[in-house]
């Protein structure tokens, strides 16, 4: 890379580079790209970014074993999410959130993101949201056991399948070729044969398709699962070798790219049809060597599976001790493995729990700002501008243009309001003028608590008769208020004192010449408004 292009390294470009190698199956360096494209978003408060890096990232980390950490980021890209509006993204995200729930056994869960998922892509009647999501539940519902359930999701899902890109496709198809592996095992068992060999042949051409699908977009994840799904198809349609063969196929690309889940998976195809040929010694063996991979790759489901199959091949030739032996190893991993789910679900409860700290926090800090903001502008007392947020919204509505008069409204005989009624009174009796004048101005005009007992008043747009007019309005207002209400024997008045402001940089001489006006309008009696 030359100099010149490091500096233009932006979120967009990460990401671009990351979501490429998602594409061609090199989860490893798109999980790196993904999060240096996050941490880059996180430095330049774009949340936008941070949330698209977040999604690739877990899309990938959960093909390599990181499922926890996939998870908590699909939490961390919810809250982005919801915070952006985004609804199609979040549904993306949580149909997404679904499979690394799957895979550490957290069957409830899965299904409960896709609910979710589920009621906003209806909402947004979103059809390839819809899609995802049937498509997920099926997979959830066929890993929980119920084939029956998934074949419905899974087949709805595909009837949708038409028109969308080559990914939706595969993924359906090869979905769908993966649950008939096990829904032609259980329609055998309970001897529908016809419905099996009806299923496996359509399973078989979706398969087909599937790794056609793979091939075309030379993407060697997508090509060793549909292998191996190919493989099991072929090998309860009877073709052995052929099944055998593109199994190992299937394995071989798994060793070269480190895909640990589909390596220990073929191994474990591999040993089932050599059970299917009768070749036993040979099967456990694979089943050993199944479970070594399984067991290193901390894949647990998988291990306890082999176990069962390594009982059940024990039994078929008659080594009962080594059969009952297996069995209890996987008794005793499916126990462990119902434990790990707990304690994966008290680690995730718990970031679950910082990721509402962080929300809180955030919201505490707006507030505070909010308050500091109001503190620094608004009267405590009465809720109306105080006087330095008055000094500098006056200037303005002085430039604002047209006629402007001020005055200043001062309570009258206040301190014997206190002096009679306590403090507790005086105070109350403020707000209360306070809401009088805020009643009795225009939207244009503007009262504020000047100080102590004092309010100032600005009129915009009215001429110095008009303005006494208005003041006096509130002076009446204010003297008829029923302030026996509050306390018998209360009675309040107002004096007011008006100037007209002639223009921009006379607006002191106006408040002066209003305050003599005040003083005047005391030594006349109170209650009273004197003006120029
Ligand atoms: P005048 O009609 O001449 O204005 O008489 P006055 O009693 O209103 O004037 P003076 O300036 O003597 O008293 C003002 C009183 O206002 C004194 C002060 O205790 C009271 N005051 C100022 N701010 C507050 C307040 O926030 N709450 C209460 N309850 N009283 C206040
Ligand atoms: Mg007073
Ligand atoms: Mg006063």
């Amino acid at each position: 890379m030359y100099a010149a292009d490091s500096g233009a390294m932006t979120v967009d470009v990460l990401l671009e580079q990351a979501e490429q190698k998602r594409l061609s199956g090199d989860y490893r360096a798109g999980c790196e790209l993904a999060r240096a494209a996050a941490d880059l978003a996180v430095s330049t408060d774009d949340d936008a970014g941070e949330a698209a890096a977040l999604r690739s990232l877990a899309n990938q980390l959960m093909r390599i074993g990181g499922q926890e950490e996939a998870i908590a980021a699909c939490r961390r890209a919810v809250l982005l999410l919801e915070g952006l509006g985004d609804t199609v993204g979040l549904c993306e995200v949580l149909t997404l959130q679904a499979i690394p729930l799957l895979e550490l056994g957290m069957h409830d869960e899965a299904l409960g993101v896709l609910a979710s998922a589920r009621e906003i892509a209806q909402e947004l009647g979103d059809r390839d949201l819809l899609y995802w999501v049937h498509n997920r539940t099926g997979v959830v519902h066929g890993a929980m056991g119920d084939h029956e359930l998934s074949t419905e999701y899974l087949t709805l899902a595909l009837s949708m399948v038409d028109g969308m890109d080559a990914e939706a496709r595969f993924c359906i198809l090869n979905n769908v070729s993966d649950n008939a592996v096990y829904e032609v095992a259980r329609l055998r068992g309970r001897g529908q044969s016809e419905a099996a060999d009806e299923l496996l042949t359509g399973a078989l051409g979706h398969v087909a398709e599937a790794l056609r699908l793979a091939r075309e977009a030379r993407h060697p994840f997508r090509e060793a699962i549909s292998l191996d799904n190919y493989g099991m198809l072929l090998a309860l349609a009877g073709d052995l070798d052929a099944a055998a063969g593109l199994i190992e196929e299937s394995r071989l690309i798994a060793v070269r790219a480190g895909y640990h889940t589909v390596e220990s998976g073929a191994l474990q195809h591999q040993a089932r049809v050599r059970l299917m040929r009768g070749d036993h010694a040979e099967a456990i063996e694979g089943l050993l060597l199944a479970l070594d991979r399984a067991r290193q790759a901390g894949e647990k489901p998988m291990a306890m599976e082999i176990f069962r199959e390594l009982s059940g091949a024990h039994e078929l030739i008659g080594d009962y001790l080594a059969a009952l032996t297996y069995y209890r190893e996987f008794h005793d991993l499916e126990r462990e493995l119902h434990n790990e789910v707990a304690a994966a679900r008290a680690r995730m409860a718990a970031h679950h729990f910082e990721l509402d700290n962080v929300r809180l926090e955030a919201e505490n800090a707006r507030l505070e700002a909010e308050l500091h903001r109001r503190q620094a502008t608004e009267d405590s007392l009465t809720g109306l501008p105080n006087r330095r947020s008055a000094d500098e919204r006056l200037p303005k509505i002085v430039a604002a243009g047209g006629p402007v008069c001020v005055a200043v409204a001062d309570v009258d005989l206040f301190k014997q309001v206190n002096d009679r009624f306590g403090h507790f009174i005086g105070d109350e009796v403020l707000r209360r003028i306070a809401s009088i004048l805020l009643d009795g101005i225009g939207e244009r005009d503007m009262v504020a608590r000047f100080g102590g007992e004092e309010f100032l008043i600005a009129l915009q747009g009215s001429g110095v008769e008009d303005a006494r007019a208005q003041c006096e309005l509130l002076r009446a207002s204010v003297a008829a208020y029923p302030w026996e209400s509050i306390e018998p024997g209360l009675s309040v008045t107002i004096s007011v004192g008006l100037a007209e402001v002639a223009g921009p940089g006379t607006l002191p001489d106006a408040l002066g010449r209003a305050d003599q006006r005040l003083y005047e309008a005391k030594r006349g009696g109170r209650n009273r408004v004197h003006g120029d």
